[in-house]
């Protein structure tokens, strides 16, 4: 099986096996997107035609079978965060020291409504 026919087949497998996690509803093969994938890993945006609702989904392949999973990211989400550096030492010392300086409590910060994007 060819790598395109492999993705196909995964797609396939969702449409067969995978509902809106909100609402329930099928997905048809349109609905599924390709945004991502290392190895044996497709990260998959589908969108439910019924409600709306746009998800990301992880497909891994093993041993001939596949494997899904709903994150709790957005498509939007991933497309932001995928090409980002992971964390380094110098963001965690950064952040060590922003905590060392701030003299409030935790309370205060997550009281505080959180910024619009
Ligand atoms: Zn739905």
């Amino acid at each position: 099986m060819n790598q395109n026919a492999l993705t196909q087949a995964i797609i396939r497998q969702i449409v067969a096996h995978t509902r809106c996690a909100v609402c329930g509803h099928h997905f048809s093969i349109n609905d599924v997107r390709v945004i991502g994938r290392r190895e044996n890993v497709w990260a998959m945006s589908v969108s439910c035609r019924e409600c709306r609702t746009q998800a990301l989904l992880l497909a891994a392949m093993a041993e001939g079978a596949m494997q899904s999973l709903y994150t709790d990211l957005t498509p939007d989400e991933w497309e932001r965060f995928r090409e980002r550096p992971p964390v380094s030492v110098d963001d965690v010392i950064t952040f060590h020291q922003h905590m060392r300086a701030y003299t409030g409590d935790f309370s205060e910060i997550l009281e505080e409504p959180l910024p619009e994007e």
